[in-house]
This record gives structure tokens, C-alpha cells and sequence, in this order.
């Protein structure tokens, strides 16, 4: 019954050069390409270079990008600079949101130029848990996928992903059960559809995602990939989430 899957893993500001190539040949070496499953890994910036074109099962992301073409932004990367390097780019994940106080407008600037530059945003949305228990979680992220995406039109709208993370769920262990993913996923749809008909945009899940629960999510019909942060940090775990992946598409 399902179509395709994006399984992604958020290195965060683990692995070394050295460390993330070990990781993607490991990975490599651990799952079987199949039809509709794509996998991508985001190292840090300075492990780019160390893991390019090692396979084409695992294809590459950056965790960040600056809006600007250059200039004088000590510590930025530009979306050019990633050329040949990534070929998607984390926006708007909530540790970028919260630690380093983007705003909706950053996400939406970061998001239009990683398309200008012809890099696939994912885009992270997620409300906090006070949001969740005061009942705004759908409008937290009605509020954050209008403001990044009012821009995208035409042809763009399939360079786009939506990442659907509770930040209470992101690090903590406790994960958003399939029903609470699939009913957010499911609103996100149906804002999406509006937004670009005749497209399905896919829309991961992250948050706490391990080998127990990664099958249950994928199950959801709205679900279409995960986005997996602590788990994704070991080949054996993170091939174990891939591979349910897999028995989902070959059933
Ligand atoms: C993340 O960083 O995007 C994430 C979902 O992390 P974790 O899987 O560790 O909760």
C-alpha cells in the first residue's frame, strides 16, 4: 500500500571526517536498495567532503545553509558552497529554531535560496510541549509551514520536504505515538494539497525514532519517511529503521 519512503538521519554535531565515512560505508554495506526507498544522511559541514560519492544508496544533506550568496557572515555557508557537496539541507530544525533563535522569516529566506540554489530544503516544523498541551499544535505548524513555504511555486514544489518534529519528542525518548504523527501528518497533507494540488509533498516524522517504533510510524498512511537524530548515529540501528522501511515497500 505504500509508495515511497525518505529515511534521513541528523547527524547533529557528531562524526568527524573520518567517522561519517566509516558510518555511510557501514550503512552502505547494511541495507539493499529497493524501489521508492531513499535514504539520506547529514553529516556536519566539515564531513562533506569525506563521504562524497562513496554510494550512491546513501545520498547526502547539509544541517544548515545561510541565505546570502557571500559576503561578510564570519561562520556561514553559502547555498553555493554546497554544490557537489549535498543535495538536500536541513531548514528550520528546532535546535537551529531554539539554541540559535532563527525565526520563521530565517527559515522561509534559508528555504528559498537552498531551492534558488538547487538544493532540496527539509523543512522541520514541531510545537513544544505547553503548545501541544494548550491544544496549538496545529496552529504552530499551519503558522510555520505558511511562512516558509508562501514563496514556493511551479516546478519547486518537488524539490520540497516537511519534516513534522514535536520538539518534546526530539532527544527526550518519548516519541509522538503513529496516531498523534499520523493526525498531524494528516492536517499537513490537506495544507499542503491546498497549497500545491496534484503534489504530495513528503512529509517525514522525527522525534526519538528507534528500531521499536519506526515500523508503526511507517504504517501511517501519511506518513512518508523519518527523520532520525540519536539512532542515526549507529549503522546497526539506523539500518534496522531503514530496512522496516523496506519490508513496508516490498509487502
Ligand atoms: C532530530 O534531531 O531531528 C531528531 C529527531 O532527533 P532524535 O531522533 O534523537 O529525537
Amino acid at each position: 500500500m505504500k509508495r515511497e519512503f525518505v529515511i534521513a538521519g541528523n547527524w547533529k554535531m557528531y562524526k568527524t571526517g573520518a567517522e561519517a565515512r566509516e558510518l555511510v560505508l557501514a550503512l552502505a554495506g547494511s541495507f539493499a536498495a529497493v524501489r521508492g526507498l531513499t535514504v539520506v544522511v547529514f553529516p556536519p559541514f566539515t564531513a562533506l567532503e569525506s563521504v562524497r560519492g562513496l554510494d550512491p544508496k546513501v545520498r547526502i544533506g547539509a544541517q544548515n545553509v545561510f541565505y546570502e550568496e557571500q559576503g561578510a557572515f564570519t561562520g556561514e555557508v553559502a547555498p553555493r558552497m554546497l554544490a557537489g557537496l549535498a543535495e538536500y539541507v536541513l531548514v528550520g530544525h528546532s535546535e537551529r529554531r531554539q539554541v540559535f533563535h532563527e525565526s520563521d522569516a530565517d527559515v522561509a529566506r534559508k528555504l528559498r535560496a537552498a531551492l534558488a540554489a538547487g538544493l532540496k530544503p527539509v523543512l522541520c516544523l514541531g510545537e513544544t510541549l505547553p503548545e501541544r498541551e494548550s491544544n496549538a499544535t496545529l496552529s504552530k505548524v499551519d503558522g510555520q509551514l505558511d511562512a516558509a513555504l508562501a514563496g514556493v511555486s511551479g516546478p519547486e514544489w518537488g524539490s520540497v520536504l516537511v519534516a513534522y518534529e514535536p520538539i518534546w519528542a526530539i532527544g527526550t525518548g518519548r516519541t509522538a505515538t503513529p496516531q498523534q504523527a499520523q493526525e498531524v501528518h494528516r492536517h499537513l497533507r490537506l495544507r499542503l494539497e491546498a497549497m500545491a494540488p496534484s503534489r504530495r509533498v513528503p512529509i517525514l516524522y522525527g522525534g526519538s525514532v528507534k528500531p521499536e517504533n519506526s515500523l508503526d510510524l511507517l504504517s501511517q498512511e501519511d506518513i512518508d519517511g523519518l527523520l532520525v537524530g540519536g539512532a542515526s548515529l549507529k549503522a546497526e540501528s539506523f539500518s534496522a529503521i531503514i530496512n522496516s522501511g523496506s519490508q513496508l515497500l516490498r509487502s
